[in-house]
This record gives structure tokens, C-alpha cells and sequence, in this order.
């Protein structure tokens, strides 16, 4: 990884590795694509309503393609049911069915569930065991080809093909110079998902039909894995850093392995795996994705706000408070401008705590605003484009900041979309 880049002398992303687009219902993975964002539910998927509702509130947050997991009767026949309720509440997003151990006979069983799905999902270590493993990663391959499904094969660390690990292992402990059990460990992430591919290629399945993904737990272990599938072949990538952890830790080791790949070219789609605090927000993951993707400027999902952090100079919460209103304001309103301005997205936003960075860093925002610091009254510079245009003050400054974010909002992009309805 050091070696891609130190090869390249400018800031940016490297380019991105030349993989085979695949399309996902109207999604394309891969092919030079922008990077998807996905996730998952964590609903019984045998609930119907639950699972719709969730689904929906994923695709809303910004959720590109949602899995679902299928792991029984009653979840397979529910699929349909989901996808007709999706339906009702308007909402498209593709559904990938999440399948392990039996998702050969689910597929089989459930002709709704096989065709109402958009990705069949599967791991290679559970898809069956011994004599039956072959057997039935073919048989869903096959579904695959009858329903014209894509097919993600995506290794797991968890349960990785203990078959394959024990060859490679005895492999290993029989050469000149042996690697470390984890490299073996890697190497056996790596050939589980290529192996399975080839088969999968085998069987009649397109290059144009398989996803692969390699998710490992340690940030060190999923980038040089990655860094492999992406060196040894030209599948479409699914990034994920699996068993990430709740919180903070859970977005920062997402952050910190999926951002070095992306950085190399690496990954055609991502998910962030968070564990989700008790009664938290499932769309979290979501959210964390997009600000991954659009801090790196790899794509761009809803204006940036940049707000300096606070230090001594803001102890009122004067800073606080304006810098979470306007935050709010345009996450509220960015619905209605998307609808209604192209290219909306791309807005930067500054503020900004006191003078000392302040009116430097508003002025390299399209609009930006500089509170004073401590122990004044709020009076605060506003600029536009880079140029001072008017000071705020008193009770209404938050107010009419917003006022002023709207009209910058419709004056610049007002005119990218004039069909838009009113
Ligand atoms: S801009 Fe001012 S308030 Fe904000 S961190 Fe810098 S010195 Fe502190």
C-alpha cells in the first residue's frame, strides 16, 4: 500500500482498479462507478412490517442497495411481501438476500423469494460442509443463472472454509520458509473467495454477475487482504471491516481500513458494520458510509458543514447551538433541495467559533459565518463566495443565517433544474 502512494506526487485518491461492473436492479457495482453505499437490517425478516419500515428508513437515509437476511421458511416467504410493501411506500432500493448453510433449499422452495431478490449473498465456509459443499454452492449458482441474479461471494474470518485453511496450513508447515499462521490465515481469505468465483464462472455464472468481498476484524489484516483480491483479479469489490464494534471504535476502525483502500483505488462498494447501542439508529451506518465517502471527496451526499471544534475562546454555547442548528437545517431541508436543486450536494458550509480562524475559513466556504468568541456579543461576519456580504446580530442571527443559506441555495443552484416542480 506504501508503494501505490509514494508512486503518485499528487493529493487525490489513486485511480481506481479497473473491475467488472455489475448491476444490482438499477444499481451498478464496480466498472468505475461511484462507490455504493449499502447496509443491512437487523429485523426478524419474517416480520413483514418491521422489516419494510426498516428497509425503508435505511433507503431513505441514503442506503443504495439493503440486505436482508433469509435464514428460514418463514423469512423466504416473506421476502415478497417486503418488496410489495416497499412498493406501497414508494421506495425502490434493490434487496439482497443475506443466505447461509440453506440458502440452496430457501432458493429452491421460495420462486418468489429467488425472483424477488436483486443479489443473492452467500459465504463460501457455510454454504455447506464436506461431500455437500459443492454441491450446493452449485446448486445456488444455478438458481442464480435461472433467476439472472448477481451473487455476492463474500469470505468471512468468522467462517472461513476450514477445509481450505487445514490445506494451506499443512501447506505452509511443509515449505523451506513458513509464513506466520495469520498470513496463511489472509491467504486462505483471499483463494476461498477467487476459488469460489472461478467455480461460480464455471458453472455458466458472468463476471458481470459476481460481487466479492474478504471481511476480516483487524484493520491491518482487511487491507492487505483487500489489497490482494485487488491485485490477483477484476471482480467487483464489497468493502467491510466485519465485527467493527459499537461507537466510536466500531467507526474508526471502519473508517481507518475501508479510507486506506479507497485511497488506493481499492472497493466498488462499502458498508460500515456497526453494532447499534441499545434503541439506536440503524441509519447511523448509513450516514457514517456517506461522510466517508464525501470526506475523502470520493462523492457528495449533503453539504458539508465545517465547524471549527471550540476551545476557550467559545465557552458560551452560543457556537454550539448555532453550529447544530445549521446542521440541522440543511439535513431538513435537503430532501426538498435535491428535488429542486442539481447539484445541491456539492454546497460547503463554514461555522465558525472566534476570529482567529474564522473569517479564513468561512471565506473558503461558499457560505460561511464567524462568531466572535467569548465575552462579546454575538456579532458575526457572513461570506459568500469569499466575500464578506453582511453582519449578523442579536436574537435573530441564527434565524437569519439559515435565511440567508436558503437563498444562497436557490440563487446558485436555483437554475441547474427548472423543470423541478414547485
Ligand atoms: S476558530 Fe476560534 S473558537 Fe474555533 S477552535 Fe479556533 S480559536 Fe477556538
Amino acid at each position: 500500500m506504501q508503494t501505490i502512494a509514494s508512486e503518485r506526487d499528487s493529493a487525490g485518491p489513486a485511480p481506481r482498479r479497473r473491475s467488472v461492473a455489475v448491476r444490482v436492479g438499477d444499481v451498478t457495482i464496480g466498472g468505475g462507478a461511484p462507490v455504493v453505499v449499502q447496509s443491512m437490517t437487523n429485523t426478524d425478516t419474517a416480520d413483514v412490517e418491521a422489516t419494510a419500515r426498516q428497509v425503508a428508513a435505511l433507503a431513505h437515509a441514503g442506503s443504495e442497495l439493503v440486505r436482508i437476511t433469509v435464514d428460514r421458511d418463514e423469512a423466504a416467504a416473506a421476502v415478497p411481501r417486503i418488496k410489495e410493501r416497499l412498493g406501497a411506500l414508494g421506495v425502490e432500493v434493490p434487496l439482497i438476500g443475506d443466505f447461509h448453510y440453506i440458502g440452496h433449499k430457501l432458493l429452491a422452495d421460495h420462486p418468489p423469494c429467488a425472483e424477488a431478490l436483486d443479489k443473492y449473498r452467500i459465504n463460501p465456509g457455510n454454504v455447506g460442509f464436506k461431500h455437500k459443499k459443492d454441491r450446493q454452492f452449485a446448486a445456488i449458482i444455478e438458481l442464480a443463472l435461472k433467476y439472472r441474479k448477481p451473487v455476492r461471494i463474500g469470505a468471512n474470518w468468522g467462517s472461513l472454509d476450514q477445509d481450505l485453511l487445514t490445506r494451506l496450513m499443512d501447506d505452509n508447515a511443509r515449505a523451506a520458509a513458513p509464513l506466520d499462521a495469520r498470513a496463511v490465515t489472509r491467504e486462505a481469505m483471499v483463494q476461498s473467495a477467487l476459488l469460489s468465483a472461478t467455480r461460480a464462472e464455471e458453472l455458466g455464472l458472468g463476471r458481470d454477475r459476481i460481487v466479492l468481498s474478504a471481511k476480516v476484524s483487524a484493520v491491518q489484516d482487511l487491507i492487505a487482504v483487500y489489497a490482494e483480491l485487488g491485485r490477483r483479479s477484476d471482480y467487483a469489490l464489497h468493502l467491510g471491516l466485519t465485527e467493527a464494534g459499537m461507537g466510536t471504535k466500531g467507526i474508526v476502525a471502519s473508517a481507518a481500513s475501508i479510507a486506506v483502500l479507497l485511497q488506493a483505488g481499492i472497493g466498488d462498494t462499502i458498508r460500515i458494520s456497526l453494532t447499534p447501542e441499545p434503541g439506536g439508529d440503524r441509519t447511523r451506518e448509513v450516514q457514517v458510509a456517506q461522510e466517508l465517502l464525501q470526506t475523502m471527496g470520493l462523492r457528495a451526499f449533503v453539504p458539508l458543514v465545517a465547524a471549527c471544534p471550540g476551545c476557550g475562546r467559545t465557552t458560551s454555547t452560543t457556537f454550539q447551538e448555532l453550529a447544530a442548528d445549521v446542521q440541522d437545517f440543511i439535513r431538513a431541508r435537503m430532501p426538498e433541495w435535491k428535488r429542486r436543486y442539481a447539484g445541491v450536494e456539492a454546497l460547503s458550509v463554514a461555522v465558525m467559533g472566534c476570529i482567529v480562524n474564522g473569517p479564513g475559513e468561512s471565506k473558503h466556504a461558499d457560505i460561511g459565518i464567524s462568531l466572535p468568541g467569548t465575552g462579546e456579543q454575538p456579532v458575526a461576519p457572513v461570506f459568500v463566495d469569499g466575500k464578506k456580504v453582511a453582519t449578523l446580530r442579536g436574537a435573530t442571527l441564527t434565524e437569519d443565517f439559515k435565511a440567508m443559506v436558503e437563498a444562497y441555495v436557490a440563487n446558485r443552484f436555483g437554475l441547474a433544474r427548472p423543470d423541478a416542480a414547485e
